[in-house]
């Protein structure tokens, strides 16, 4: 008996150590530098320079802590890491974050792959207005579980918006309260479509209000999926 013991202590040890290096792997998604990410972008310079990489964390679908990078404007990388940081603490599940030079910039495909992205020089779904995203604005995450829905239209077409699957987004999430407590939009309160995998920051609106100026400018804000 005293033997075993004995053993008890080295073999909590063991186990303790064991459980630290499965908590230190991280599956590395997508490993670009800030150049690569934006190459071949239709983007100009002057938009470019307020554009940064970072570098996430989070658990996928698989239940296994992953880094990816996202490409976004500057003034919202202190956000986009906190929601992060929130959704990792609650094993909140996102599939992959890889800028979307991984997939020559076509929307669709990244879409279809379930990527969670930023920035993307693009026009408006079914516009020809710029998109949020070609400022770095706007992130679209898990999109087969969060779709863009108007009316007949479901993008990706093989998604299903279902509240109960994981990684889904409601008025109920954590993540949808978050981004909101940061003055953040979320697609999936917009009345004339439905844009669940959506969520933007107005920041010029945003810098209106903080200087104290009245926001009179709000009938011209434009809900740009
Ligand atoms: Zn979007």
């Amino acid at each position: 008996m005293k033997k075993i013991t004995n053993f008890i202590p080295l073999l909590l040890i063991i186990i303790s150590y064991g459980c630290l290096e499965d908590s230190s792997e991280v599956i590395v998604d997508s490993h670009y530098t800030f150049e690569e990410a934006i190459k071949g972008t239709k983007a100009p310079e002057d938009l470019v320079k307020h554009l940064e990489m970072i570098t996430l964390t989070y658990y996928s679908f698989d239940g296994k802590l992953h880094q990816g990078q996202m490409v976004t404007h500057k003034d919202l990388a202190v956000d986009i890491k906190e929601v992060f940081m929130i959704m990792q603490a609650n094993k909140f599940p996102i599939r992959k974050v890889i800028p979307i030079v991984k997939y020559d910039w076509d929307d669709g495909s990244s879409l279809i792959d379930d990527n969670s992205s930023c920035f993307n020089y693009r026009q408006i779904t079914g516009e020809t207005n710029l998109s949020m995203h070609s400022l770095g604005l706007a992130i679209d995450l898990n999109p087969l579980e969060n779709p863009y829905i108007k009316g007949g239209i479901v993008l990706p077409p093989q998604a299903v918006y279902s509240i109960n699957s994981l990684g889904t987004f409601t008025e109920e999430s954590i993540v949808v309260k978050e981004f909101k407590k940061r003055g953040w939009e979320w697609g999936g309160n917009w009345n004339s479509l439905k844009d669940y995998q959506h969520f933007q920051k107005n920041l010029s609106q945003m810098k209106l209000r903080s200087s104290g100026e009245e926001s009179h400018t709000n009938h011209n804000v434009t809900l740009l999926p």
